[in-house]
């Protein structure tokens, strides 16, 4: 049998990627960023918050490496303030893994963390992974378009369900329930798996939510909510979003 190989529609230009490095320790902070511009990235460094935010608003990086332990301004605060306005990937690091199981609790919108020491081939392999989930994430389907699931339209973009061209009610959960089994529609997911991705896997609630959840969102779409053409239940394991082909 031939075998032919996946077709490289997603490939991406080539571009050097942007990495600012906020790290006081000096010695530190220079090792890293000799290793990662010998992988051909173009780092920027600032020794402490406010010079890592004042270059992040001069010139946005594609990702921050952001040390928590800083002096004055810490990495929380800084990470904070970049989130207030940016979505840039940033990856934390720590000096003691009980620091990063605090701080992962606090919901800080960063997207990985790395607890010191870390091997400098252990942080790239987590730099390329955050930044391919980034570009993944970044356009889930065709901007502006609306997707028709069973009766209703989906504004995506507008974070909108329309039915016979009205406003549905929907809380902001059961949206984003939806638009995270639009981008992986006819993938098939457990409740405890659609808790930890659409809740966040610190979420300590039960999975009943998530059948709350997708009751009101089979009201809002489907012509017969309890015979669901698009939002089916699998049974025994989870649900499932069926689009036609
Ligand atoms: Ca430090």
């Amino acid at each position: 049998m031939a075998i032919t190989p996946l077709p490289q529609s997603d490939a991406v230009p080539e571009r050097p990627i942007k990495i600012l490095l906020v790290e006081d320790e000096r010695a530190l902070r220079e090792a890293l960023a000799d290793a990662l511009t010998s992988e051909g990235f173009i780092i920027t460094q600032a020794e402490n918050g406010a010079a890592g935010l004042a270059a992040f608003r001069a010139a946005p990086p594609d990702l921050i490496l952001l040390d928590l332990m800083l002096p004055e301004m810490g990495g929380i605060e800084v990470c904070r303030s970049i989130r207030s306005s940016s979505q840039v990937p940033i990856i934390m690091v720590t000096a003691k893994a009980s620091e990063t199981d605090r701080i992962s609790g606090l919901d800080l919108g960063a997207d990985d963390y790395v607890t010191k020491p870390f091997s400098s081939r252990e942080l790239i392999a987590r730099i390329r992974a955050v930044l391919r989930r980034a570009e993944a994430g970044a356009n889930p389907v065709a901007v502006g378009s609306r997707l028709r699931i069973a009766e209703a339209e989906v504004d995506v973009e507008g974070q909108r369900v329309l039915r016979d061209g009205v406003a549905v009610h929907l809380k902001p959960k059961a949206f984003q329930l939806l638009a995270f089994l639009i981008e992986n529609a006819g993938r098939v997911y457990s409740r405890e798996q659609l808790l930890d991705k659409v809740w966040g896997y610190d979420y300590a609630g039960e999975t009943r939510t998530v059948d709350v959840h997708m009751h009101a969102l089979r009201q809002a779409v489907e012509a017969i909510p309890a015979e669901p053409v698009a939002l089916q239940t699998v049974r025994g394991i989870g649900y499932v979003l069926r689009r036609p082909a």
